[in-house]
């Protein structure tokens, strides 16, 4: 039994939920968790680079420090692990982070179109509309910097030319808040296609967001 035998099985569920929702294919995207906060040595476990979500395994998860510095696992880190560190720092409460390229969310990600609130659930659950953040390198610290930038107190950024993050406090919130946008972001593209979209009014974006903040407590 290792130290961490229970994260990497609720990682690896994520996985498996994540790829059967048609949230991810192949070896696209990543998924990570908070493991240890106790100090600025907290820890994470985060899927490799390369490696299909079909056919992954428990051993080939990753433990990483803050630093990026690799503590267990032999693979290849996954490219975006600097975004994954990055939000880690960026708040305390954020526990796991799931990046998609899912294609409603990379589609408003590639327009450059913020996803507006159009749906109650968005907001109690994600905070409101979903920003688009800046254009950065793929893998890059500035990447990083963008998505942190855009997050402010949302559960979820369109990644710009690119594709989606979302973060909770567990991984089944980060998973369901990426499955919530991808939804939203599909719904989205077809009103629009039908020629109307009516965003939720001012009152009822106020409203429901003292839900989603009341939930934070
Ligand atoms: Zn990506």
């Amino acid at each position: 039994m290792g130290k961490w035998d229970d994260e990497r099985q609720e990682l690896l569920e994520a996985i498996l939920a994540v790829d059967s929702l048609g949230l991810v294919s192949g070896a696209s995207g990543n998924l990570s968790m908070r493991l240890e906060q106790k100090d600025s040595y907290g820890s994470i476990l985060i899927t490799p680079s390369q490696i299909p979500y079909s056919t992954i395994q428990i051993s080939d998860l990753m433990v990483v420090n803050l630093h990026g510095d690799i503590l267990e696992g032999q693979l290849t880190l996954s490219t975006e692990t600097p975004m994954h560190l990055a939000l880690y720092k960026h708040s305390s409460h954020i526990k796991a982070v799931v990046h998609t390229h899912s294609i409603y969310a990379s589609a408003l990600a590639v327009s450059g179109v913020e996803l507006p609130p159009i749906v109650d659930e968005l907001v109690v659950s994600v905070g409101g509309g979903v920003r688009v953040s800046e254009y950065a390198m793929p893998g890059s610290n500035e990447l990083a910097e963008n998505v942190c930038n855009s997050l402010e107190d949302r559960k979820a950024v369109l990644i710009r030319n690119h594709g989606l993050i979302g973060v909770g406090r567990s991984l089944s919130e980060a998973v369901n808040v990426c499955q919530l946008v991808e939804r939203a972001c599909q719904i989205y593209a077809i009103a629009n296609s039908l020629g109307n979209v009516n965003v939720l009014s001012d009152d009822i974006v106020e409203m429901e967001r003292r839900l989603f903040l009341g939930n934070l407590q």
